[in-house]
């Protein structure tokens, strides 16, 4: 189904303003309910950051340096013969996975059309807090939706410094620009150490470019537990990415798209072909008309929203990247799922909300991280002495095979509380992490204490048993 091109009412139940994660599901939900209920976006393609330019294409290129490693320890540790040498050839891998992204945006329209949203194009700003503008792509003529209901689900954008504070920031690309890349650079600079800078690293590292990854302090991912620190950092240099730590960078010298110098200060330079920022990103707010209302955002520039997802104004709820909690897929599937069933649901979800406590994340690093819940410094804070950890460090079964060098590390950690030993984090990083979370996540949720692990029969020959037999 194409976008509308101009409305044959302009009367809605509900209207989502952006057509990522959370504003096409819970504008599907709401119309599930026999409302009435438009979508805009603004972009050419449904679907949002996760489909276009996050979540799904960062995975194909994880899936693709994993198997670069794959085919390595093929060759080097289980014997097999006449395995070539990887070389990805980054060239036509792009349109590929291009064209299956476009796959998924026809998808996302196809699923609009059967659950009845009406999908508009073009940008969207309030003009009342029941009115919505859209200026169509084409610079057409404006017109105008109206709603007693109108959900904010702009999502946000990669941060990048001005040249102003870093001359010649603009000569870098950020992660968006990462996934036009028609070809693999040879060097790059990663500068964050966040969960898009390591991603991105480790992708790039793996497939074979020269990595330099630049963070200020010296450990990546702060946020999380130690153990994923201080298990993940080293391991990031020992497999050949380049760490500077306690580094920024203050000046970038060259042409876009030619060599560019990265300037640190520090005094140290580094040349490469491709500096990518990755320091974080913020809300699309900027014209949607929402200070005017007096929807009310916070310092860092996120819409406010109570637990109900509702702004502070009556009528404007908001879901998402844009209110700056939990910028995931799923919490902003879920948060506009919920909030669909408590606005158009049946009188048993007129509660219905998102409980933000215990989201399972995880890191798609090499080797991948998994954590949900409480982080060990967290849970000290809350709970002082009544905190007991529970922690393993091996090495999977599957390097058993493989040469000491490339023997990736595999660390567990519990955090539990009191006398029944309630469990409150879980922390994992080590290959399969990723798959592996999910169902310890149903335990936290669940308040599973550690005998029920320990009651659970473990899996054998599995990373995973090593969760349910730790003393
Ligand atoms: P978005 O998906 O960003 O959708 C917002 C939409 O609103 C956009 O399409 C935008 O064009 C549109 N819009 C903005 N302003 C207007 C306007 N005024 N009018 C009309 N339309 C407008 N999350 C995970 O859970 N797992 C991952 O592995 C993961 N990997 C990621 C990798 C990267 C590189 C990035 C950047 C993000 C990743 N994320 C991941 C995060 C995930 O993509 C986001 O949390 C998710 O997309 C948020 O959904 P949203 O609906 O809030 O916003
Ligand atoms: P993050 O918030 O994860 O990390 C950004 C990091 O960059 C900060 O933690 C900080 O680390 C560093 N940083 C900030 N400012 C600067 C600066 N001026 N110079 C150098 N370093 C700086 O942001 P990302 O952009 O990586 O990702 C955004 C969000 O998207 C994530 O928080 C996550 O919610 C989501 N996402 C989820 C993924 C997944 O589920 N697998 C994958 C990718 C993104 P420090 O303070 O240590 O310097």
């Amino acid at each position: 189904m194409a976008p509308i091109d101009k409305p044959s009412t302009s009367k809605y139940d509900y209207i989502c303003i952006g057509g990522g994660s959370g504003g096409v599901a819970s504008s599907r939900r709401a119309a599930s309910y026999g409302k009435k209920v438009a979508v805009i976006e603004v972009s050419p393609n449904l679907g949002g950051t996760c489909v276009n330019v996050g979540c799904v294409p960062k995975k194909i290129m994880w899936h693709a340096a994993d198997l670069a490693d794959r085919l390595r320890h093929a060759a080097d540790g289980y014997r097999f013969k006449g395995v070539p040498t990887p070389e990805f050839d980054w060239k036509t891998f792009k349109p590929q996975r291009d064209a299956y992204i476009r796959r998924l945006n026809k998808i996302y329209e196809t699923n609009l059309e059967k659950e009845h949203v009406d999908y508009y194009s073009g940008f969207a700003r309030l003009t009342s807090a029941s009115s919505v503008e859209i200026t169509p792509p084409d610079g057409g003529e404006k017109y105008t939706l109206h709603a007693d209901n109108i959900c904010v689900a702009t999502g946000g954008r990669p941060t990048i410094p001005s040249d102003d504070v870093i001359p010649g920031a603009s000569l870098g690309i950020d992660s968006d620009g990462f996934f036009d890349l028609a070809e693999q650079p040879k060097r790059v600079a990663v500068v964050g150490a966040g969960y898009i800078a390591v991603e991105l690293a480790g992708v790039l590292h793996t497939l074979g470019t020269e990595t330099h990854l630049i963070i200020r302090q010296d450990k990546v991912l702060r946020t999380f537990d130690p153990i994923i620190q201080d298990t993940l950092t080293p391991w990031m240099e020992h497999t050949g990415i380049n760490i500077h730590k306690k580094t920024n960078v203050v000046k970038v010298t060259g042409q876009a798209g030619q060599e560019l110098t990265v300037h640190f200060d520090t005094g140290k330079t580094v040349v490469v072909d491709c500096l990518l920022w990755a320091i974080g990103r913020h809300a699309n707010t900027e014209g949607v008309g929402l200070e005017e209302l007096g929807v009310e955002l916070d310092k860092r520039g996120d819409v406010v929203v109570d637990q109900y997802q509702n702004s502070t104004v009556k009528g404007i709820t908001s879901i998402g990247d844009v209110q700056g909690k939990a910028l995931l897929t799923p919490v902003a599937i879920a948060a506009g799922r919920r909030l669909s069933n408590r606005l158009f649901g049946p009188e048993k979800f007129k509660d219905d909300k998102l409980d933000y406590t215990n989201i399972p994340t995880v890191v798609f690093s090499h080797p991948t991280i998994g954590t949900v819940g409480l982080t060990e410094a967290e849970a000290r804070e809350i709970y002082g002495d009544a905190v007991k950890i529970y922690k393993s460090s091996f090495r999977s079964l599957y390097f058993s095979m493989i040469n000491e060098d490339h023997k990736e590390p595999t660390v567990y950690k519990l955090i539990v509380v009191g006398e029944e030993e309630k469990v409150v984090g879980v922390h994992i990083i080590g290959q399969g992490s990723d798959e592996i979370l999910q169902g310890f996540a149903v335990a936290v949720k669940m308040g599973a204490r550690k005998r029920d692990l320990d009651d659970t029969v473990a899996i054998h020959p599995t990373s995973a048993e090593e969760l349910v037999t730790l003393r």
